[in-house]
């Protein structure tokens, strides 16, 4: 279920400013409030979708090629391309989601390091 109190949602309504990095039909980007690396920039759908899963079941397929070209675009105009950078997308409570509206972590600009501390 969709909850639309969560943070991002109150950013696509405008309730709450960001730092806009890109715009399209389909998506906002914008700059993590509390960055884990030199770059670090959430790409989200406009649509309303928790998650991963619920976005690829539910969502159409013009939604979906356009959060995967925002991704590399995004990416790409950051200057990350070149060196390299991590995508990744939690989910759910394991994957230890914090905000219910599906986002594209894109983190970058120093080597990011290995996928889990351990
Ligand atoms: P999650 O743990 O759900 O994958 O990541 C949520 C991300 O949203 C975190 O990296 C957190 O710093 C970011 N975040 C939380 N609240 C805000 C906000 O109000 N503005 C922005 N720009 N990012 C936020």
């Amino acid at each position: 279920m969709y909850d639309d109190t969560n943070i991002f949602a109150k950013i696509l309504r405008g309730e709450i400013p960001c730092q806009k990095v890109d715009e399209c039909d389909h998506t906002l980007s914008f700059n993590d409030i509390s960055p884990q690396a030199p770059t670090h920039i959430l790409v989200i759908p406009k649509g309303s979708y928790v998650d991963m899963a619920d976005f690829a079941a539910n969502g159409s397929a013009e939604e979906q090629a356009a959060f995967l070209a925002a991704i590399g675009r995004v990416a790409e105009q950051a200057g990350l391309a070149e060196g390299g950078y991590r995508i990744i997308s939690n989910i759910g409570k394991n994957g230890h989601q914090e905000v219910p509206h599906l986002h594209m972590h894109i983190l970058g600009g120093e080597p990011i390091g290995p996928m889990r501390a351990r």
